[in-house]
């Protein structure tokens, strides 16, 4: 239950090394989209491109593989890509849309698709939606804070950000990297995020995220019907280095461990707020 429906999961990265250098794990969702966009399988894909300031990421459509390129990497503050899905269709006339998002993302997609009001050109039109695990998020002025005043790197200095093993990492374009403990970031954490229950993109095509696969490679879960033809197509044109998953370390147990942390966690935020009548109305299954 906590890894949603999926047909096929496996440790995945792109072949391709260009597209490695650069993203943020495997390069998986560089690669997925770049390889639909060259199949006709999308005409663009909504991703998370450079915005004004240094690591704040603006909603970009992508109709090259050089934007997707552009568009690498894991920003960790807010981009709302969904904010982009009614420009796709009207501003740039996609007929098949990619678009990548977080759990959260990927289910306001869904939910468009269901009841699209006031996007009524959009439903039929989603060609491909890539999720990305996600535990949390954080705003823009967070994330600086974390890696100005805590970890002491200039966002203009900043090569990569990641959260992993316990630790916020900075990585500068010199090579330093420093570290924090996770205990320093969670006060400026979005506060949506602690009512949110999926961590591995349930509703997406595809899903993939760094953990429970070795550094450089991702997990993948392959999740609907569109997402295995694509997938399929995909691996078979060699643009993915496939490894079974229960071949490798540390495997879908710890996935499955994260997945139980954030939704226990948050069930419990979630029913603490419902003692203050918060949320009560949503018809929310959990409470
Ligand atoms: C806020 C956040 C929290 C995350 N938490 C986890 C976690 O706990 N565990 C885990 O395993 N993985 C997590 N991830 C996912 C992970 O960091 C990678 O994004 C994922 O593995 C894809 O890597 P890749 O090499 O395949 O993607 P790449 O080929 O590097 O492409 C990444 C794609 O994601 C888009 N993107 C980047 N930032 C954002 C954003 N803020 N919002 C929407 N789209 C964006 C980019 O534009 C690009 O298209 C998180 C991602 C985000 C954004």
């Amino acid at each position: 239950m906590v890894l949603g429906n999926y047909k096929a999961v496996c440790a995945a990265r792109a072949a391709d090394a260009n597209i490695r250098n650069g993203a943020q794990d495997g390069g998986i969702v560089t690669a997925m989209f770049a390889y639909a966009l060259e199949a006709g399988i999308i005409d663009g894909a909504i991703v998370a491109g450079p915005g004004e300031k240094p690591w704040q990421p603006e909603p970009t459509i992508a109709t090259t593989v050089d934007e997707l390129l552009a568009a690498r990497g894991t920003k960790y503050n807010i981009c709302p890509n969904m904010a982009m899905i009614k420009e796709a269709t009207r501003s740039y006339g996609l007929d098949k849309i990619g678009i990548v998002g977080t759990p959260c993302q990927m289910q306001a997609l869904r939910k468009a698709q269901l009841y699209p009001i006031g996007v009524r050109s959009v439903p039929d039109k989603i060609a491909l939606a890539i999720g990305i695990f996600c535990m949390e998020n954080f705003p823009y002025d967070g994330m600086k804070a974390i890696v100005e005043d805590h970890c002491n790197v200039p966002m203009q200095s900043l090569a990569k950000v990641d959260i992993g093993k316990g630790k916020f990492w900075a990585y500068t374009n010199r090579g330093a990297v420093t570290q924090i403990p996770l205990k320093e970031t969670h006060k400026y954490e979005q506060p949506g995020c602690h009512v949110c229950l999926d961590y591995v993109a349930n509703l997406a095509d595809v899903s993939t995220g760094s953990v429970g696969s070795p550094d450089g490679w991702s997990t993948v879960f392959v999740r609907t019907a569109k997402g295995e033809t694509i997938w399929g197509q995909a691996a078979k044109a060699g643009v993915f280095e496939v490894q079974d998953i229960g071949s490798v370390q540390p495997g879908l147990a710890l996935v499955e461990k994260l997945a139980n942390q954030k939704i226990s966690g948050n069930q419990k935020y979630i029913e603490q707020r419902a003692g203050y009548g918060i949320g009560k109305t949503l018809n929310n299954p959990y409470i």
